[in-house]
């Protein structure tokens, strides 16, 4: 049994996305939309016992984009043939079965799984992962600051596996080939690094777990946005409803905001935020907001203070704003 899963859990699979995306006309409720989910289940010795590969039809994005072509190798014609989102996704689930401890490598795709499940109103029913990349770092790279891309770390690991690169299926097999060595080392780790790596997987299922939004905005200055009320809100992250400020929205730096906020139910929520610009001129704002720990609250409450002691002319700074003020052709106090 992989000593990081959580209670008595049957199965551990493997999985690793496909994505496409349109850098020219991105769909801000699925920025990035899976074409292939390919994935492994493991059994207690970390033999891979089943494997799981399909192709999904794309709705949105049905151009390939060239970097993401160049790297898989798939065409538009491959994925034609694919199935639509929704099957392969019931499939997967049920194929997983109850009681599956999910692992990826790197923080990336459960975010996306979580999103196109959202967009294509599937039930969601899995717990965030184990980022087996993270573990990796912590105990054979000696940091959790430490990351290695898949195929560094199997070269590292000096493990051959005779798979093409880059397909879904097979980058699950390769992290499912690691998994034996990476939890050799963390059950080599000494007593407190292991705490600390526990308390860093624990913290990243509930980042994993974050409401995602990005909202395009009528607004070319950070400054309008901010002030924007409707557009500041923060909802819940477990159920949804308003919240009340704790902290409110400040710049933490280099334009990235933070904030907390109290559901009376469920506690404080942490927001960070920052904005990006489209190709209108308009900034879209991206938010992630998740549930507090004692020691985030008592950190961004610090830095709030910090904040406020920092003179106001140091705070704020412009983003790309002549280009987007010519675009736009939008005065300052519009
Ligand atoms: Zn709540």
């Amino acid at each position: 049994m992989f000593s990081l899963s959580s209670g008595a859990c049957r199965h551990l699979i493997v999985f690793d996305l496909e994505w496409n995306q349109s850098s020219y006309n991105p769909n801000h409720r699925m920025p990035h939309e899976i074409i292939e989910i390919g994935a492994c289940r493991v059994d207690r010795d970390y033999h891979v016992v089943d494997t799981f590969s399909r192709l999904i039809q794309p709705r949105l994005y049905k151009r390939l984009d060239k970097h993401i072509k160049k790297v898989t190798g798939m065409t538009e014609e491959e994925l034609a043939g694919g199935q639509p989102f929704d099957c392969v996704f019931a499939d997967f689930i049920a194929w997983c079965g109850g009681d599956a401890q999910l692992v990826t490598w790197g923080r990336d795709d459960f975010p996306v799984l979580r999103r196109n499940a959202a967009f294509h109103q599937c039930p969601m029913p899995f717990e965030p992962p184990i980022d087996a990349q993270l573990v990796f770092g912590s105990a054979c790279l000696g940091s959790l600051a430490q990351q290695m891309n898949l195929h560094a770390a199997m070269e590292h690991q000096n493990i051959v596996l005779e798979v093409p690169a880059h397909r879904a299926v097979y980058d699950a097999q390769c992290t499912a080939a690691l998994l034996a060595s990476i939890d050799k080392a963390v059950l080599a780790m000494p007593e407190d690094r292991r705490a600390q790596l526990h308390a860093t997987i624990e913290k990243e299922a509930r980042i994993a777990s974050s409401v995602l939004l990005s909202l395009p905005t009528r607004h070319v200055y950070q400054t309008d946005a901010l002030a924007d009320e409707r557009l500041m809100n923060i909802a819940c992250p477990k159920c949804g409803r308003r919240t009340a400020f704790d902290t409110p929205w400040f710049d933490s730096g280099r334009e990235k905001y933070m904030a907390l906020s109290r559901c009376p139910q469920h506690g404080m929520a942490l927001g960070q935020m920052h904005f990006k610009r489209a190709q209108s001129g308009a900034l879209v704002m991206h938010q992630r907001v998740y549930a507090a720990s004692e020691q985030e609250i008592d950190d961004v409450r610090e830095r709030y203070r910090l904040y406020q002691l920092t003179p106001p002319r140091k705070r704020h700074h412009r983003l790309n704003m002549e280009d987007a003020v010519a675009k736009m052709g939008a005065k300052p106090n519009e």
